[in-house]
């Protein structure tokens, strides 16, 4: 029987056996013991399943990956200590100095600078698209060592809508995959699985957390991108010296990319997360669906009421008709985006500042989506470290008010904007 979403937010992951605690307990361990040398031998030659060493893999933390996995629609999952990580290794993981990316350039600030620093000091050159490149400008990016696509379904702050059917069908054709960034949408509202992207990764911290007590992240593998067909990525097709000689594709099938992201990437970088913080996911996806609905009708009514105040210059939700994007939602998040609002207010980036200032129920936080409304000025923020011209490419203004409605009653979030407004 195949559960509808909501019911996976609250059964998947961990199913009890006779007499075992019925909520996901906390292994706060480090180690695993085992009874004999062979039985912990065969762990480390990954011919049994098991965990032996936190860092490698946890109860409570594969339980969650199971959940996740489950929400998304795809054959495996590993948890990182942040979002940032799981960007990381999900690159990492097949692509190498020498090799050439391309990426949506509507993306969260920490990921730009991830691909625009890092990655290019590491040898990897990224190639950035505005998400809506066309076809041309798309296959124009290809180059013969490029390895993967990537891109954010519902970008953070510029809440841009990612065309995942075309870019998937553009990294298709040049046999690499699309991996996805499904933060801002969660998979209540999207599942980029489902449109031809190969790879999700999220950033836990956000929404599936909900409550911003944990930081954490999460690569989700498909299973559907066939690395040996591709014949580009030889280190899931051919043997790995440092396990034993593994094929990946071979010995895990649909599951390569997410075994060897686990078994090479994460062994060697240790990005682990806390098992505790692992615990505190899976209670907020417990009700993910209920907030992600709450968020949404919320963020209605405050952009119904934004938009009939005079004092706002511009509202950016894409869930508006007049929204770049709106036919992009109808399509990939028909039942609702998520709680976050772009906005001006009259006077620019002063006033922008002082409507904050004057905000009593939102606070001022570096933080989105999560169930307490918060707001951010990304540009003497997150965004602080980039050019304008840097900022104009992330889909930044310098007067953007960025606003995370959270889940308390609409009408107290509305008048509060409404008492900062009169003060300005
Ligand atoms: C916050 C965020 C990240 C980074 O996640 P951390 O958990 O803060 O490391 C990545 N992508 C998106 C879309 C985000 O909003």
């Amino acid at each position: 029987m195949s559960w509808r979403i909501e019911t996976k937010c609250i059964q998947e992951g961990y199913r009890p056996k006779n007499g075992e605690a019925r909520v996901l307990p906390v292994y706060q361990s480090t180690t695993f013991l085992y009874e004999s040398a062979q039985a912990m031998g065969d762990l480390f030659d990954l011919k049994a399943a098991g965990a032996f060493y936190t860092r490698l893999g946890n109860p409570t933390t594969n339980a969650v990956e199971a959940k996740v996995a489950a929400l998304e629609g795809g054959v495996g999952a590993m948890m990182t200590s942040a979002g940032q990580a799981a960007s990381l290794i999900s690159v990492i993981n097949i692509a190498h100095a020498g090799d050439h990316i391309i990426s949506g350039s509507a993306i969260y600030g920490g990921t730009f600078n991830l691909f625009n620093k890092t990655l290019r000091e590491l040898g990897i050159d990224v190639t950035f698209l505005e998400p809506d490149a066309t076809d041309e400008e798309l296959e124009a990016a290809f180059r013969p060592n490029t390895r993967l696509v990537f891109g954010e379904s519902l970008s953070n702050p510029a809440l841009r809508v990612l065309d995942i059917e075309k870019w998937a069908k553009h990294a298709h054709a040049h046999n690499v995959p699309l991996i996805v960034d499904n933060t801002f949408p969660t998979p209540i509202h999207c599942r980029p699985f489902e449109f031809g992207a190969d790879i999700v990764v999220h950033s836990t911290s956000k929404y599936l957390d909900g409550h911003a007590t944990a930081l954490g992240g999460i690569v989700v593998d498909s299973g559907n991108f066939d690395w040996e067909a591709a014949g580009k990525f030889p280190e899931l097709t051919t043997p790995d010296e440092t396990y034993h000689g593994v094929i990946y594709t071979k010995q895990f099938g649909k599951a390569a990319y997410i075994t060897k992201a686990r078994t090479h990437i994460m062994r060697d970088i240790g990005s682990t997360p806390s098992p505790t913080n692992a615990f505190l996911l899976s209670q907020g996806i417990d009700t993910l669906h209920l907030r992600m609905q709450r968020h949404v009708e919320n963020a209605r009514a405050v952009a119904d009421f934004l938009l009939h105040d005079d004092r706002i210059t511009f509202v950016q939700f894409p869930e508006l008709p007049d929204s770049k994007d709106y036919a992009l939602v109808q399509k990939y998040m028909p039942n609702g985006t998520c709680g976050v609002i772009s906005f001006g207010v009259k006077g620019g980036r002063e006033a922008a500042i002082k409507f904050m200032d004057g905000l009593k129920l939102a606070a001022i936080a570096t933080h989105v989506a999560d169930l307490r409304t918060c707001v951010l000025h990304p540009a003497s923020t997150t965004h602080r470290q980039l050019s304008d011209e840097q900022l104009r490419e992330c889909g930044v203004t310098p007067d953007l008010i960025r606003f995370s409605v959270g889940i308390e009653n609409a009408q107290d979030i509305i008048d509060d904007i409404r008492q900062a407004l009169d003060a300005l």
